[in-house]
């Protein structure tokens, strides 16, 4: 055993929310621990879709009829892996419950107010993104209702919407085929390289060390401070401990005896190389979310990123399936022009990721009651690149014992 690093605050997990917390803690000593090298976490290979207009949890009324109906469909957006952890059962009954209007008055007024920030600190960092707002696009029949229906929806939320004219949405997105039905511009959303943004973060706090291949495997609490035992046998000691472990943080919340309601969302994405403006496989303006495909795009330089698919599953579980590639580049490719798909799938560097989700559709982000310093800030779902700085500036907060909204609070662990 080697001697004990003291630290201010140690945050376990390296992934896009734990840099987000360290960058918001300049004045602090920071450590972070990472099992792996973080970009096998989920942070690195997803959409990069920033979206203040998701602003309502992903726990809301209609989602299990959809859940149900994606379940039946030979390869729908929503699925169960084939190996569920022994949570499953619960974590889904839990789900179900919360799909209430409730669930959603309770935790939308949090959770917008954290996108709008992150998105404005996202901006405020300097770091590349779109010039251009994300579409929602429609491909199925009633698209033009469906649409319109999305914009009133989204205004009534205080949210920018526009439905852009399907002539204009041809003639301004070369991308598409003209199979597209109605477009919603969605104006407060934007895409980014979640890479790029991770990388920044990682490197804005001079007072953060961070320790990649270093699993915490025990905490235990001593008087003020928390002692922290890795798995290749370093030791520290910490006033205050932050678990933004993604997937695992219920793993990582039982060696203090915490029971975090999270499942591990497994979902798929591609990177496929494309053309100019004017070539036959021209790379899109706008990133997308393709409504009908239940997929998300986002160009990033002369590449394309395009990532689908929420199958629950255990948190080991990084098995690459090529068939859920293949769909999902082949379904992409119905409504983008995109060149025909590689014989060798490797060209297309597949990648798959495992989102931190909870039952209720809203991140944990705060104090945790009865351990003083110990902090959550996991949850995250489908959004955690979008709600990455609204979190670190949260979290930086809640240990400066500064002020909190009500409904910041909603998303605290009590
Ligand atoms: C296909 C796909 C597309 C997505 N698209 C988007 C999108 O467009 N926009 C968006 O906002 N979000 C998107 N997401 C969701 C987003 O990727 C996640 O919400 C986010 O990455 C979660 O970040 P995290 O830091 O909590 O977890 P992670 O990035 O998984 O980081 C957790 C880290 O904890 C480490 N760890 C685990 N256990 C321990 C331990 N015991 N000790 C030390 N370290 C440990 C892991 O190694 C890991 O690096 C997508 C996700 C997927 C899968």
């Amino acid at each position: 055993m080697s001697s004990t690093t003291n630290t201010d605050t140690l945050i376990v997990g390296g992934g896009i929310i734990g840099v987000s917390i360290a960058s918001q803690l300049g004045d602090r000593d920071v450590t972070i621990l990472d099992s792996g090298a973080p970009k096998y976490g989920t942070s690195i290979g997803n959409a990069g879709h920033v979206v203040v207009s998701h602003a309502q949890p992903f726990a809301a009324p209609g989602m299990i009829g959809m859940g149900a109906k994606s379940l039946l469909a030979a390869d729908g957006a929503f699925a169960f892996g084939t190996k569920l952890p022994a949570n499953a059962a619960p974590w889904i009954a839990q789900f179900m419950r919360n799909c209430t209007k409730a669930n959603v008055k309770k935790f939308t007024p949090g959770i917008h107010s954290l996108l709008r920030s992150s998105a404005e600190l996202i901006k405020a960092s300097g770091i590349t993104t779109t010039s251009t707002s994300t579409w929602e696009v429609f491909t199925a029949k009633n698209s033009e209702q469906r649409a319109r229906a999305e914009f009133e929806h989204l205004t009534h939320l205080g949210i920018q919407a526009r439905v852009v004219d399907r002539s204009e949405a041809l003639e301004t997105e070369p991308s598409l085929y003209n199979r597209v039905q109605a477009v919603v511009e969605l104006g407060e959303d934007f895409g980014l390289d979640p890479h790029e943004l991770w990388q920044h973060l990682r490197n804005v706090n001079p007072n953060l060390t961070f320790h990649s291949n270093q699993s915490a495997t025990q905490i235990t609490r001593e008087r003020q401070l928390y002692r922290v035992i890795t798995a290749a046998g370093m030791e520290f000691t910490a006033r205050n401990i932050v678990i933004a472990a993604g997937a695992w943080s219920r793993e990582v919340g039982k060696l203090l005896g915490i029971n975090i309601a999270l499942m591990a969302a497994k979902g798929y994405s591609v990177t496929a190389p494309m053309g100019s403006a004017d070539s036959e496989f021209p790379n899109s303006v706008h990133p997308m979310i393709l409504s009908d495909e239940k997929t998300a795009t986002n160009p990033l330089g002369e590449w394309l990123r395009m990532s689908a698919r929420f199958e629950l599953t255990n948190p080991n579980d990084r098995e690459l399936n090529h068939k859920r590639v293949q769909h999902l580049y082949t379904r992409a490719a119905t409504v983008l022009k995109l060149p025909p798909i590689p014989t060798d799938l490797a060209a297309l560097s597949p990648w798959t990721g495992l989102r931190p989700a909870s039952a209720d559709g809203a991140p944990f982000i705060g104090p945790v009651p009865n351990l003083p310093g110990v902090y959550l800030a996991t949850g995250h779902g489908m959004i955690g690149t979008a709600l990455s700085l609204g979190t670190g500036d949260l979290i930086a907060r809640h240990l400066e014992h500064q002020k909190i909204s009500w409904s910041e609070l909603a998303l605290s662990p009590r």
